[in-house]
């Protein structure tokens, strides 16, 4: 699948720092520790609506991720998915009497525009499940071959499960005890109540085609893919059995991250399948939760559409730390766009040396993405008359991804 454009990203002077991130599965803040090649793995949109600030705050935070790895002299092998073939992206098809590929790739289109707007680095594979339906078939076939997956005894459709136990830890990502698993498994697409399964909680690999929705043949036959394989195999296949970041939402501890490395090390043997699980908070508008339940998501094309700055919507979603559930609100805009004025009236100024704002950009950056800290320094630079622009905003563009000039 076609990626977007990448920003120009200029060089700064002076080191880069080792990323401290924290990590999901041990509740830790701990260095990553990459090689010559830092991999990464974001979980993608299900294109079925455009990407609302919650998407924007899960890419932003990953965007500083690489960033900061470039900074510190690793090349970055990033992928991302796209769940270009799911129920939610079906359901809404249907509800709106389209072909359920051209919304999807309407909805990709306008993706791609948001990220390039907001100057997200792109990743080097871009992969939608459609073009990965023959991989991920294969690798179901495998898990079915070494007794970690089965079909259900439903005479219509046999679907495929994943046996949890097979992977010998499941419940390490996420650390969350059973009842909550369960809970978190009905409520996130799972089907704990459907009959058959050997464990409430294993999750589908294969769903067996349905009259009206998309399938594939497969070595099951014809039918199309769970989403937790979808993302292992995309991942694994791409980065090796073992990489360095798994990247998401909160709300893909459980099922989705935990499924999926649970897949990934029964099919190579290997643990653990990511080194940090990183999930960035919700973000959520005037002090409720921002849901297509709710109906008030606010999208980034509309923003854009109403002539917002993407460079204050950045701003505006890093002002807050990535872990922390946080709003939106027209004040967070309007604080991130005087904000976002007084850095650029900096920005050209001469004056004294200011290579000490710099290394405390990096300084707080690499100590978990403390972005409130490094608005923090920003802001005391921005005011102080005394100290020159141009290398602070060199590292703004760099590390922040913010372009003042
Ligand atoms: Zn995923």
């Amino acid at each position: 699948m076609q990626s977007w454009p990448s920003p120009p990203i200029p060089g700064i002077p002076g080191a880069g720092r080792q990323l401290r991130l924290y990590d999901s599965a041990t509740g830790e803040v701990r260095p990553t520790d990459p090689g010559p090649t830092a991999t990464m793995y974001v979980c993608g949109i299900t294109p079925y609506d455009a990407t609302h600030l919650g998407h924007a705050a899960t890419y932003l935070t990953f965007d500083l991720v690489h960033r900061m790895w470039l900074d510190a002299g690793h090349q970055v092998h990033y992928v991302q998915n796209i769940t270009d073939v799911d129920d939610p992206l079906l359901e809404r098809a249907n509800r709106d009497g389209v072909y359920w590929g051209k919304l999807a790739e309407r909805e990709i289109g306008l993706f791609r525009d948001d990220m390039t707007a907001l100057r997200v680095i792109p990743p080097a594979d871009y992969i939608g499940a459609v073009e990965a339906v023959d991989e991920i078939a294969v690798a179901v076939r495998q898990l079915i071959d070494a007794g970690a997956a089965y079909r259900v005894p439903d005479e219509q459709y046999p679907d495929v499960y994943f046996d949890v136990t097979t992977s010998g830890h499941f419940g390490y990502e996420s650390r969350y005890d059973e009842a909550t698993m369960l809970h978190l498994s009905a409520e996130r697409g799972g089907d704990p109540e459907r009959p058959g399964k050997r464990h409430p909680l294993d999750p589908l690999l294969w769903r067996m085609a349905r009259p009206d929705e998309p399938s594939w043949d497969s070595p099951m036959g014809p039918g199309r893919p769970g989403w937790h394989i979808e993302c292992a195999v995309i991942a694994a296949n791409r980065l090796g059995p073992v990489i360095d970041l798994q990247g998401g939402g909160s709300d893909l501890i459980f099922p989705h991250h935990e499924c999926s490395a649970a897949h990934a090390e029964v099919l190579s043997g290997k643990r653990p399948f990511a080194r940090h699980y990183t999930h960035a908070g919700m973000i959520g508008l005037d002090g409720e939760k921002m849901s297509k339940s709710r109906g008030n998501l606010v999208f980034v094309s509309r923003l854009l559409h109403q002539g917002v700055d993407p460079m204050a919507m950045r701003l505006g979603l890093l002002a807050g730390h990535y872990r922390q559930d946080r709003a939106w609100s027209d004040e967070v805009l309007v604080a991130a766009e005087e904000r976002l004025s007084r850095w650029r009236a900096a920005a050209g100024r001469a004056g004294a040396d200011a290579d000490g704002v710099v290394e405390a950009m990096r300084e707080r950056l690499a100590d978990d993405l403390d972005t409130p800290a490094v608005m923090a320094a920003l802001d005391a630079w921005a005011a102080d008359d005394r100290l020159a622009g141009p290398a602070v905003a060199a590292a703004a563009d760099a590390l922040l991804g913010v372009r003042l000039i």
